[in-house]
C-alpha cells in the first residue's frame, strides 16, 4: 500500500479520498487554492500545498502546480477526484512521466473514452451495444450529413465528441433546422473542449438514464457493481440517483452488466469506471464511459457495501480485486440527493457565507460534505456542496429516511436546492420510480 497520497481536487470529493486514506492508514496531501483556504479538509490535513489563485484554470487545473506539489511532500500517487483533470489523458501521462501513480485507468483508455467517437466505436467491437447513429464524425459534407440524419430518423441529437457535463448537444427534429445546429455545435466544441468533432445519435424520446458501475484490477478481473439509475436530470445533469433502478429485471441488469466486466477485460481497463445507458424498451443503449469515480458512487456502495475508492486506491496500488462476480450482493436500496447552493427553483448559483448547518442523521443516513457553520462556498466552482444518501431495506425505506433526512437538514445564509428534492420526494411518479429523463423539466415546466 502507498504511503502518501496527494488529492488533487476540492470540496465533498477531496474530503472523502482523505477519509479513504485515513481508513487505510495512508497519509493524505491537500491541494488548495487561495478560495478553500479555510476548508476543513485542509486545515485538518496531514499536509496541504497551495497550488494558486481561486480561478481552477489556475489551480485546480494546472499540472505542473499539482506534480510540484506531489514533489515537495514526496506522494506516491495522485487521486484525482471527478471532474477538472480526472479525464484529462495529458494529466494522467504527466503524473506517470513524473514518476507518480495515478489513481485512475492509462491515459489511453482515458484518452479513448474522452473521444465519445472512439469510445462508441471500441464499444461496438467490444459488443457494446450502442445508441443508433453515424458511424463516426460527421464529415464537411451536407448532403452526406443530411444523408447520415435520414437514415438515422428525426429526432436526432449533435453531440461533441468532447462533450462532458451536459454540454454540447443539440436536438434536430426536421432537416430544416439540421445544418444550422451542426454548424452551431461544432463551433460551441471547438471552443469548450478544444475539438469540434460532432457526431449524430437517435434521440430517444422517453429513455431512462441507468449506468453500470464496474471495477477492475491490473490481474485481468472485472466485476459489475450492478446499476444506478439517473433519470432525475436537469439540463443532462443529475439531480437525484438511485440503486437498484426501480422495475428493471435482475436478468437485464446481468446481462448488461456481464457485457461491460467483458468489455474492461477486452480493453484492458482498470481502475473503476462507469458506462452510461440510456434504457428503452427493454433494451440498452451505450452512450459514453466515465474513466473516474462519479459523484454519486455512494449509492453503489451503499447497497454492495463495498467502498470504490478504497478500491480505487488498492487496485493503483497493485492489488487484486478482494471479491468475485458471485460475492457481490445487492442489499437494499439507495438514495442520493445532491445539495447544490443555487435557487430552488430558478437555479442561480448562490454562493456565500453559510450562517447555520445542521446535518440530518440517524439509521441509513449519509452526508458526504465538506460544508460548517461559517463556511464561506466561494463563487469560482460547481455549485454542488454536498450529497445526502440513504439507504434502507426496501426502496420505500430509503424513501421515507430522505424525506426525514431533508426535513432534519437545516443550511442558513445561502439558497440551497433542499426544497426542490423535498417536493420530489413526496411526488407520485417520482415515489411510484422510473421516471425518464425528460419527467424532471416536465414537472418543472408545470410547476410555473
Ligand atoms: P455528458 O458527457 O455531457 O454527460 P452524455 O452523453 O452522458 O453527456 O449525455 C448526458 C445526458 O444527455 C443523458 O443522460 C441524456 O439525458 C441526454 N442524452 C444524451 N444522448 C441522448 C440521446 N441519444 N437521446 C436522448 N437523450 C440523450
Amino acid at each position: 500500500m502507498f504511503k502518501k497520497i496527494l488529492i488533487a481536487n476540492r470540496g465533498e470529493i477531496a474530503l472523502r479520498v482523505q477519509r479513504a486514506c485515513r481508513e487505510l492508514g495512508v497519509k493524505a496531501v491537500m491541494v488548495y487554492s487561495e478560495a478553500d483556504r479555510d476548508a476543513k479538509y485542509v486545515k485538518l490535513a496531514d499536509e496541504a500545498v497551495c497550488i494558486g489563485p481561486p480561478p481552477s484554470a489556475q489551480s485546480y487545473l494546472n499540472m505542473p502546480a499539482i506534480i510540484s506539489a506531489a514533489e515537495v511532500t514526496d506522494a506516491e500517487a495522485i487521486h484525482p477526484g471527478y471532474g477538472f483533470l480526472s479525464e484529462n489523458a495529458d494529466f494522467a501521462e504527466r503524473v506517470e512521466k513524473s514518476g507518480f501513480v495515478f489513481i485512475g485507468p492509462t491515459p489511453g483508455a482515458i484518452r479513448t473514452m474522452g473521444d465519445k467517437v472512439a469510445a462508441k466505436q471500441a464499444m461496438i467491437r467490444a459488443g457494446v451495444p450502442c445508441v443508433p447513429g453515424s458511424e463516426g464524425a460527421l464529415p464537411d459534407d451536407a448532403a452526406e450529413v443530411k444523408r447520415i440524419a435520414r437514415t438515422i430518423g428525426y429526432p436526432v441529437i449533435v453531440k461533441a465528441a468532447g462533450g462532458g457535463g451536459g454540454r454540447g448537444m443539440r436536438v434536430v427534429h426536421t432537416e430544416a433546422a439540421l445544418l444550422h445546429a451542426v454548424q452551431t455545435t461544432k463551433a460551441e466544441a471547438g471552443a469548450a473542449f478544444g475539438n469540434p468533432e460532432v457526431y449524430l445519435e437517435k434521440f430517444l424520446q422517453n429513455p431512462r438514464h441507468i449506468e453500470i458501475q464496474i471495477l477492475a484490477d491490473n490481474f485481468r478481473n472485472a466485476v459489475y457493481l450492478y446499476e444506478r439509475d439517473c433519470s432525475m436530470q436537469r439540463r443532462h445533469q443529475k439531480v437525484i440517483e438511485e440503486a437498484p433502478a426501480p422495475g428493471i429485471a435482475r436478468r437485464l441488469i446481468d446481462r448488461i452488466g456481464d457485457r461491460c466486466a467483458a468489455a474492461c477485460k477486452k480493453i484492458g481497463y482498470r481502475g473503476a469506471g462507469t458506462f452510461e445507458f440510456l434504457y428503452e424498451n427493454g433494451e440498452f443503449y451505450f452512450i459514453e464511459m466515465n474513466t473516474r469515480v462519479q459523484v454519486e458512487h455512494p449509492v453503489t456502495e451503499a447497497v454492495t457495501g463495498i467502498d470504490i475508492v478504497r478500491q480505487q486506491i488498492a487496485i493503483a496500488a497493485g492489488e487484486k480485486l478482494p471479491f468475485t462476480q458471485r460475492q457481490i450482493e445487492l442489499r437494499g436500496h439507495a438514495i442520493e440527493c445532491r445539495i447544490n447552493a443555487e435557487d430552488p427553483y430558478k437555479f442561480t448559483p448562490s454562493p456565500g457565507r453559510i450562517s447555520a448547518w445542521h446535518a440530518p442523521g440517524g439509521p441509513g443516513v449519509r452526508v458526504d460534505s465538506h460544508i460548517y457553520t461559517h463556511y464561506l462556498v466561494p463563487p469560482n466552482y460547481d455549485s454542488m456542496i454536498g450529497k445526502l444518501i440513504t439507504h434502507g431495506d426496501t426502496r420505500e425505506q430509503a424513501l421515507a429516511r430522505m424525506r426525514s433526512a431533508l426535513s432534519e437538514t437545516v443550511i442558513e445564509g445561502i439558497k440551497t436546492n433542499i426544497a426542490l428534492h423535498r417536493e420530489i420526494l413526496v411526488d407520485a411518479n417520482f415515489e411510484a420510480g422510473g421516471t425518464n429523463i425528460h419527467y424532471l423539466e416536465a414537472w418543472l415546466a408545470q410547476r410555473e
